[in-house]
């Protein structure tokens, strides 16, 4: 199983996690609310996490435009 984390905004491919060792304890998934966890992490069908996190390039255009917090994607 490998873990991949991606931007929800840009899909960037921000890196991944070959030989996932660690549980979801570990990785943190335990502290998101169930809502999170279904929003954020997702199960392909091999297995694999594909896990939604916001890169920084985004982070910074969603400090200069708060507004596009609001949604789910957009272009830069
Ligand atoms: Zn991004």
């Amino acid at each position: 199983m490998s873990v991949h984390y991606y931007c929800r905004h840009c899909q960037a491919n921000l890196g991944t996690l070959s030989s996932w060792q660690a549980d979801e304890q570990q990785l943190g998934f335990n502290q998101l609310s169930d809502e999170e966890r279904k929003d954020m992490i997702n199960y392909d069908s091999q297995g694999h996490l594909h896990v939604k996190v916001i890169c920084e390039a985004c982070e910074t255009t969603l400090k200069d435009y708060p507004d596009y917090h609001a949604n789910e994607s957009f272009i830069h």
